[in-house]
C-alpha cells in the first residue's frame, strides 16, 4: 500500500555537498506553513530529530517557568550580551544586567557560545 505522503528515495552513491545545498535552497524558500508543516511530519517520524532541531531555537517562554530567559556563554557559562558600540557582537560582561551602562566588557579567553538560560540556571 502506498503512503499518502510521499517518502524520499536514496541513490546508491549520492553526493552529500549537494544534497546539503539542496535541503538548504528548499529550507531558504519555504514559508512559515511549510515549515511548520515540515516540522510536525518531523515529529510524527522521527521525534529524536525534533528535539535536536529545536535545539538550535531559543527556548519559546510558554515552555519555561516564570522568568525571562537571559542569554549565557555556554563554554564558561558567564553572562553575555550584545553591546551596540561593539558592531553588536557578543561578549562577555561582568555587572548588572538589569542596569543599561553598568556592564563592564570582560575577556575570557574565548569567544562567547550564546545559550539561552533560565535565571535559575544560573
Ligand atoms: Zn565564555
Amino acid at each position: 500500500m502506498a503512503t499518502i505522503i510521499p517518502l524520499p528515495s536514496r541513490e546508491a552513491h549520492p553526493d552529500r555537498d549537494a544534497e546539503a545545498r539542496r535541503r538548504m535552497d528548499r529550507l531558504n524558500r519555504a514559508t512559515t506553513g511549510e515549515m511548520q508543516a515540515a516540522l510536525a511530519f518531523l515529529n510524527m517520524i522521527d521525534p529524536e530529530a525534533f528535539d535536536i532541531a529545536f535545539q538550535a531555537a531559543p527556548p519559546h517562554l510558554d515552555d519555561l517557568p516564570d522568568g525571562d530567559p537571559a542569554p549565557a556563554c555556554g563554554r564558561c557559562g558567564g553572562p553575555v550580551a550584545l553591546f551596540p558600540d561593539r558592531a553588536l557582537t557578543w561578549h562577555h560582561y561582568r555587572g548588572a544586567a538589569s542596569t543599561s551602562g553598568d556592564q563592564e566588557i570582560i575577556d575570557r579567553g574565548h569567544d562567547p557560545q550564546v545559550e539561552w538560560r533560565h535565571p535559575d540556571d544560573f
